[in-house]
């Protein structure tokens, strides 16, 4: 029996090996087609970054044309500006950053970077201009320098440590026995989200863009965490334009604008305190959001008294 169960054992492996292989390529050439869809005009210019103001004027965008996501968005984000947007799940928040990488195009209406329509611009400079930690980053299966260096491959060794430092995930990496030779990914070591997401913020280090697009995870992670985590991202969006798409009021209180997403529209915009006194949409998430935290802080610390 265990002379049959050694080859079967091995089959097994080989099989894992080989489905995996196939969702690594279709998960590539989904990408690939993405990348299809949208082509650069004929005599497309290169992105000339000067500042990274953001506008998007009278934007109206669906993925299925008869089903309208934004319905005549505008909005402008001052070079060096932030800018936060929240608003209920499927408002349409994501398809904003989406739009801005320029992974679809709008229906109607504009987008620009320092008044270059990204529609006419080569897409490798857009993206090159525009650093993002996404919700949820997808890490190779490779060592976690490559991982690193993915955000600028020219890095050196120097460079990739310095930005890990910023985003505060270098002493994590030097406790592991392989340091930055570890594998991570799918079929590495396994990384929480938090993690992930530093190793997000160094690549977007070492890329050094001019806009920084953070879209904030719905996940919860920790408090301590999310509060690190947000240390590290206001040292790296310093001075650069910066967009972030809020699950937590928290993390918008010092952004130069909110806007509330509603359905596809804007329903209210301002800054924090302005947006507290209309006593609107925001207030209310305010109030829930302020309600949800007392309720945590309760429980937390009658678990600690049990
Ligand atoms: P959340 O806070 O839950 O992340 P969101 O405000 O970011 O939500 P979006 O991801 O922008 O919402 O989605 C807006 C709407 O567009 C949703 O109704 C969603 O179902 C739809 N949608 C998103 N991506 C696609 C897609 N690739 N194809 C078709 N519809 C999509």
């Amino acid at each position: 029996l265990l002379q049959l169960a050694m080859p079967l054992n091995f089959l097994g492996f080989v099989y894992r090996e080989i489905r995996q292989a196939l969702i690594d390529m279709h998960t590539m050439f989904e990408l690939l087609h993405k990348d299809l869809e949208i082509k650069d005009v004929s005599n497309a210019s290169e992105l000339q970054v000067n500042g990274g103001e953001i506008r998007f004027e009278d934007c109206t965008f669906g993925y299925d044309e008869r089903r309208p996501i934004l319905k005549g968005v505008s909005f402008t984000v001052p070079a060096g500006k932030k800018l936060a947007i929240v608003g209920s799940s499927g408002a349409g928040k994501s398809t904003i950053s989406r739009l801005l990488f320029r992974f679809y195009d709008l229906d109607s209406g504009k987008i620009t970077i320092d008044d270059h329509d990204i529609s006419q611009v080569q897409q490798a400079s857009l993206r090159q201009a525009i650093g993002i930690v996404p919700q949820d980053t997808v890490l190779f299966n490779d060592t976690i320098f490559y991982n690193i260096a993915y955000g600028r491959p020219s890095a050196s060794r120097e460079e990739v440590e310095a930005a890990a430092k910023l985003a505060k995930i270098h002493d994590f990496v030097m406790s592991l026995p392989d340091g930055y030779d570890s594998t991570v990914g799918e079929r590495g070591l396994k990384l929480s989200g938090g993690e992930k997401q530093r190793v997000a913020i160094a690549r977007t280090v070492l890329k050094n863009p001019a806009i920084m697009l953070f879209d904030e995870a719905t996940s919860a992670l920790d408090s301590k965490t999310e509060q690190d985590i947000q240390a590290s991202l206001n040292d790296v969006s310093k001075d650069r334009t910066t967009l972030v798409i809020a699950h937590r009021l928290s993390t918008v209180v010092d952004a130069d604008e909110i806007i509330v997403l509603e359905q596809g529209q804007i329903a209210e915009r301002g800054t924090h305190n302005g947006l507290l006194k209309k006593s609107g949409l925001y207030a209310e998430m305010w109030r829930r959001q302020l309600e949800v935290a007392q309720k945590v802080a309760e429980v937390e610390k009658a678990a600690e008294g049990e």
